[in-house]
Order: C-alpha cells, then sequence, then structure tokens
C-alpha cells in the first residue's frame, strides 16, 4: 500500500522477435534481475511485468513480452497476447539486435506497432558486436521517419555486456514524458489532472463519505478513497471521513460548510438527502474519470440515457428490453446488491420502464456493431492505466456504443445530474448543454 499503484505508472513494454535481447535489456534497466535471460529462444511465453522507479523517470511498469516470431498454434497465441499489451501501453520498445539482418516478423510486428498511437522507442541490441548492413540500412529508414505512423522517441544502440546506450534509452523515456510528446495522441497517456486539482485550495475542508457495506473491504479502504484522502492531504486539506449513517452528526460539528463532499456513488441519493442542496457534492468515481480524461467520453451515453428516458415518459418506447453490456476492469467477489449485475439494471428498468438484458465483459475486444449494444456502463477503472481506459472507450466509440461510466450513471439514475458533475468545473463543460 505504500507504493504507487499501477494505475499511476507509466507502462512501458518490450517488443521483438525471440533472443533479440529483450530480457536482458529489461535487467539493465531495471540493474537487476527480474527477467530470465537465457540464450534459448522463447524463455519469455507470457508478459511479464514488474513495477520500479527508473531514475528520472519515477514509478513505472516495465513488461516482458513473448517473441514476436514464435510458432505454431501457441505460439500465435503468445504473439496475440504481446501485441494485445499495446492497449495499456504508454511507450513501446522495440528491441531488434543489430548484428542480425531485419527478421520478416520484425516488418511485420513494427507495422502493427507503427499504426498503433503509442509512441516508439528503439533498442538496437548487441551494439558490441559487428552491426549488420542491412539492419543499420533499416533502421536508419525508420529514424527518417520511414514505415511508422506512431511518434519515434529516438533510437539507441545498446549494449547490455558494457551497459552502453541503457542511460541515453532511460533519459528518452524522461525526455518523452516531460515534454508532453505521449500527450499527443488521442489516447494519450501521461501527465494526468491531479484528482483535486484546481477544485480545492490549502485550508479547505473536504467530507469523504465512504460506506462500509458488505461490499467493502475488510479492514482497509478501496484505493481510490485512499488516493483522494492521500492528495487532499497533499494539498493541505483537512477531511472527515464518514459512513452515510454519521454524516448528519459530523456536518453539524464543523464550524463551516465542507468546500466539498465527495461521496461513494452508490450513497448519492442518501448523502444528497442528507446535504442543503447548495452544498458542493461529486463522487469518488466522478474525480477518476476527470483525473483520467474521460468526462467528456461520456457525453453520447448521457445523451443516450436522456432519449431512453425521454422515451419513456411519452411512453414510445416500445417493448423490446435494453441491451446493456457492463465492463468491470478487474474481478472481485459478487454480493446480493452488486452494483454492475443488480443495482445499475435494476434502476435502469425502473427509469425506463423496460426490461434490461444486461452481458458483463472484463475487457472490450471483440465487441462490434452487430452487438448492437444501446449503451455500455464502464467501472471507474482504478486498477488499470489512464491509456487502458481510453483505449476501451475508443473501441466502444468505434463500434457505436455509448457509454457513461457507474458514477455518472448512479448520478443521472438518482437526480443528481447535473448537480454531481457542476464541482468539477470546465472538465464537465461539455455535459452540461445535455
Ligand atoms: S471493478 Fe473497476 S472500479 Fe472496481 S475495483 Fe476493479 S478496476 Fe476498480
Amino acid at each position: 500500500m505504500n507504493s504507487t499503484p499501477s494505475s499511476e505508472r507509466l507502462h512501458i513494454t518490450l517488443f521483438g522477435i525471440r533472443n533479440a535481447g529483450k530480457s536482458s535489456l529489461i535487467n539493465a534497466l531495471a540493474e537487476r534481475n527480474i527477467a530470465i535471460v537465457s540464450d534459448r529462444p522463447g524463455t519469455t511465453t507470457d508478459p511479464v511485468s514488474k513495477a520500479m522507479e527508473l531514475g528520472e523517470l519515477g514509478p513505472v511498469v516495465l513488461t516482458d513480452t513473448a517473441g514476436l516470431d514464435d510458432e505454431g498454434e501457441l505460439g500465435m497465441l503468445r504473439v496475440r497476447k504481446s501485441l494485445e499489451r499495446l492497449a495499456w501501453t504508454d511507450i513501446g520498445l522495440f528491441v531488434t539486435p543489430l548484428h542480425e539482418p531485419p527478421h520478416a516478423a520484425e516488418y511485420e510486428a513494427l507495422e502493427k506497432l507503427g499504426a498503433s498511437s503509442v509512441p516508439l522507442a528503439i533498442a538496437a541490441t548487441h551494439a558490441d558486436l559487428p552491426a549488420h548492413p542491412r539492419k543499420e540500412a533499416w533502421i536508419a529508414e525508420l529514424e527518417a521517419g520511414r514505415y511508422l505512423l506512431s511518434p519515434l522517441l529516438g533510437v539507441a544502440r545498446v549494449s547490455t555486456k558494457s551497459g552502453t546506450g541503457v542511460s541515453e534509452l532511460r533519459s528518452m523515456f524522461a525526455r518523452a514524458a516531460s515534454s508532453g510528446k505521449l500527450n499527443e495522441n488521442r489516447l494519450s497517456c501521461s501527465r494526468e489532472t491531479g484528482l483535486l486539482e484546481g477544485l480545492v485550495e490549502q485550508g479547505d475542508h473536504l467530507v469523504l463519505v465512504t460506506p462500509i457495506d458488505a461490499a467493502a473491504p475488510k479492514g482497509r479502504l478501496i484505493l481510490p478513497q485512499v488516493q483522494v484522502l492521500r492528495e487532499a492531504l497533499d494539498r493541505g486539506c483537512s477531511c472527515t471521513v464518514v459512513q452515510p449513517s454519521e454524516l448528519a452528526r459530523a456536518l453539524s460539528a464543523l464550524l463551516r460548510s465542507p468546500r466539498l463532499v465527495i461521496t461513494d456513488s452508490q450513497a448519492f441519493r442518501e448523502v444528497a438527502a442528507i446535504l442543503p442542496p447548495e452544498q458542493a457534492l461529486t463522487s469518488f468515481s466522478l474525480l477518476f474519470a476527470r483525473h483520467k480524461g474521460e468526462l467528456s467520453l461520456f457525453r453520447a451515453g448521457l445523451e443516450r440515457l436522456a432519449n431512453l428516458q425521454r422515451d419513456a415518459v411519452r411512453q414510445t418506447a416500445g417493448t423490446k428490453p435494453i441491451r446493456l453490456l457492463g465492463i468491470e476492469a478487474c474481478t472481485h467477489s459478487r454480493t446480493h446488491e452488486d452494483i454492475a449485475t443488480v443495482k445499475i439494471p435494476r434502476l435502469l428498468a425502473e427509469r425506463t420502464g423496460r426490461q434490461v438484458a444486461l452481458t458483463m465483459l472484463r475487457e472490450v475486444r471483440d465487441v462490434s456493431i452487430e452487438d448492437d449494444f444501446d449503451l455500455a456502463v464502464v467501472c471507474g477503472g482504478c486498477m488499470i492505466t489512464r491509456r487502458r481506459m481510453q483505449t476501451q472507450l475508443a473501441r466502444l466509440d468505434e463500434a457505436g456504443i455509448p457509454a457513461v461510466n457507474f458514477g455518472l450513471f448512479l448520478a443521472w439514475a438518482h437526480g443528481l445530474f447535473p448537480r454531481a458533475v457542476l464541482p468539477l468545473g470546465e472538465s464537465a463543460q461539455t455535459l452540461l448543454t445535455i
């Protein structure tokens, strides 16, 4: 609990053919043995991730992947799994042995990597051996900007034996992160808006409402609550943390109104009923959607909800069930009042007067327009990176499926939209015109 959560780290993934030197390079970058190095091709079979501090770059997750030239049915599956990592990669590190000619699988893989929006760095390994002229020529073409659509951060000639080029790679990553280069793509991935940035000032008092119910983990708060609390403290704010049942008493003990009340979305209605209408109120989930730059991406989902409700009022809704796609990015044990599988479908049915047919997924991979979902509701994604979440939302957008997150859905369902997004300032503007 005392280290940076994986979702807040920069994710760097190494791609390359078998025996390109990926595992040696990961060890050299980390300055310790975290990957198994062997001369036998195919030693790394599944992606292996390791969280670490990388000098001036700070907290990162380095991922070693299986060789992109892996063979056979199983090998092809591994290659697919390796390339799937692009969805949550902030920087792709393409590793190619400088002393060998370009491999057919490298052309193919680079085409896929280069067509993504993921910024790439190239590590030409075995730089202590004589370079192969065809590989040198290929790298020169890549440096000149041929074949790649994604931004090229640079090429480093690396020898893990002598250590040449390793610090150059680290500096390349750090420069890219600090220059904002990683933000140039639509699926931007680096510096995010702080959870409370622009919303509070030093000396403010905040009230955090955290229900401890059957769904709460034993003996601890959940990650979003801990992160908001920590940021409030970092910003010089004081906090009262209460359960909904203690909220009224806690408020009456305060000498002045809190700057902001932040609640678990599931307690929205209960909390709103206790607060005076002028009290600024939002949820952990909405703060995270703003933090990860997703708020504006939920506009289409809110419009769909407004249309569904309008149809219900006009009694023009028809009898077809609403096809709802629920997406939860991690597994957890479900309770009888589970938010995704019980509460949201029930509330949607109550608000629209229609039955709801629910499909649950962990990750959006194979949803297409033929699936014909009316709406997707996505979890807050506290365990995954901003890039991975935005990739999910982009896939839903491509498939024509409007989406909202759990927090926005619950705010809407409890009649707290737009109140719950008003405290979020400019980032919520696009939602307020619905
Ligand atoms: S389901 Fe989503 S919001 Fe809930 S803990 Fe997992 S990643 Fe976080």
